[in-house]
């Protein structure tokens, strides 16, 4: 029968092509379904400004082991930027320049503090709840704990900012265990969590990956599909296109991200915990934006207080005539994507002189597909809502970096919720034993 098929991945990004790539490998036939005209979800590499600029997901590193494996499976190496030389940062009111050694110093002590609780309340990073204690500090906020350390106002300021910038929006309500949970994901250095963040890219960019993984999948991939509506039983699920093109399938697996969850009317409805926590949503609804300035600069890391609509910068790319900044904010409606004057107004508190030629990037958060950047948790999201999205409902599992154990936000979380669906889907269907059966000798002993 016509659009039928054993398994359907509704989204096309990280976590849904390698659920694809994992029940493809198993026997099944995959249907993805993805709403936008390509894949990779909220990694896009595109030609921008005279090269080709990761606009959405872009660094990787050994730490996160999901994403690590799929570069070594395919034999995708990675890029490594050149040492910083030089670092400016805002701060009481005053504007201070240094060596990059000089600023983390003064984060290193309040990081350290910050963060001393990780190994005891998530001692293992991959079972985040393992620890009864960690419903507790669920509670409470990184605005909260930073202001229990006492700090002196720069180091203070320069804290919040640094948090902001991590979580790519305002720190408020943001869970305390969130931050706990990137350190412990780094053996519990921050250092190593920071490096993490923003060193390493993907050779040939992450649509290099992500092409990889869905070449391997055998699955069938249609584009500009956007599911409007899911109907599901015991015994299967049907995705139903906005243009009213119906889709079958005895399991499916629902990768969109947290915040456009709300987007697909499920019949019957997801678990009231489900769509509270969609409701709720998380933190991270910030900018990245790419800026391209005149002359080559040294390659600096700029920070301002968590209030600029660009609290974060650094210098990526250093050509002879110019050079190509990447810089972040935790309000990404406060970031016009276009406007290069209004970049340079920011900039030039760091470095009076800069000149700003082009800016480029992409306004997730107006993107009616992803609405959000990466996902940053708010109090009491680790201890209320992880276990329920992730729980599967009959023959629907939800998988994406939102719903991750490990390295929740990142590609690396994406990679492993899309691995554990698919295992959880290969058992709820049998496959093994289907395997076994239709071919007894491999499986003999
Ligand atoms: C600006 C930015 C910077 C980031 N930086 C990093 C980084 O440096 N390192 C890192 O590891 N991670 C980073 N991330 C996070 C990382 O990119 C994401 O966590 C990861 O790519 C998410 O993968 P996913 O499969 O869970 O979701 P997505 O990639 O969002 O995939 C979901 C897919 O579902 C599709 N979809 C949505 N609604 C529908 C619908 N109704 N019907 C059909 N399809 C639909 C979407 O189009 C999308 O393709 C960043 C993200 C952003 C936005």
């Amino acid at each position: 029968m016509q659009n039928t098929s054993d398994v359907i991945v509704i989204g096309a990004g990280f976590a849904g092509l390698v659920a694809a790539r994992e029940l493809g490998r198993k026997g099944l036939s995959v249907q993805i379904l993805e709403a936008r005209d390509r894949i990779a979800g909220r990694t896009w590499l595109e030609p921008r400004m005279g090269r080709t600029l990761e606009l959405g997901g872009t660094w990787v590193h050994w730490s996160q082991p999901h994403v690590w494996a799929e570069l070594t499976r395919y034999g995708i190496g990675v890029v490594t930027a050149p040492e910083f030389e030089k670092a400016y940062w805002h701060a009481d009111g005053r504007l201070h320049a240094g060596t990059p050694d000089e600023l983390m110093a003064i984060l290193d002590g309040p990081n350290r503090s910050f963060l001393a609780p990780s190994r005891q309340l998530i001692p293992l990073p991959y079972e985040p709840l393992s620890n009864p204690a960690v419903k507790e500090a669920d509670q409470l906020t990184v605005a909260e704990k930073i202001d229990e350390l006492g700090l002196d106002t720069v180091a203070d300021e320069l804290m919040r900012s640094f948090w902001a910038l991590n979580f790519n929006g305002r720190i408020q309500d943001a869970a305390y265990t969130q931050a706990l949970r990137w350190a412990a994901a780094a053996f519990h250095e921050w250092p190593v969590m920071f490096e993490t963040c923003a060193t390493y890219k993907v050779q040939g960019g992450t649509q290099a990956l992500a092409r990889a993984i869905l070449d391997d999948s055998g699955a069938t991939l249609t584009l500009n599909t956007p599911v409007a509506q899911v109907r599901h039983d015991e015994k299967g699920a049907v995705a139903v296109g906005r243009d009213g093109t119906e889709y079958t399938a005895r399991a499916m697996v629902v990768t969109v991200p947290l915040h456009t969850l709300d987007g697909i009317r499920f019949e019957p409805e997801l678990s009231a915990g489900k769509r509270e926590a969609a409701e709720r949503g998380q933190l991270g609804l910030g900018a990245k934006l790419w800026v391209k300035v005149k002359g080559r600069h040294e390659r600096f890391v700029a920070m301002g207080p968590q209030e600029w609509p660009l609290n974060f910068v650094q210098a990526e790319y250093l050509d002879a005539e110019s050079t190509t900044l990447v810089a972040f904010g935790p309000d990404g409606r406060a970031v016009d994507v276009e406007d290069a004057a209004a970049a340079q107004e920011i900039l030039r508190r760091w470095i009076p002189e800069i000149e700003v030629l082009e800016v480029s990037g992409h306004s997730w958060v107006e993107d009616e597909y992803a609405r959000e950047t990466w996902p940053m948790h708010r109090a009491g999201y680790l201890s209320e809502s992880l276990s329920e999205l992730q729980r599967p409902e009959g023959r629907i599992h939800l998988a994406g970096s939102d719903y991750a154990n490990g390295w929740g936000g990142f590609i690396d979380g994406a990679i492993e919720s899309g691995l554990t669906a698919a295992r959880n889907i290969t058992e709820q269907l049998h496959i093994r034993q289907r395997q076994q059966a239709a071919n007894p000798a491999r499986w003999a002993g």
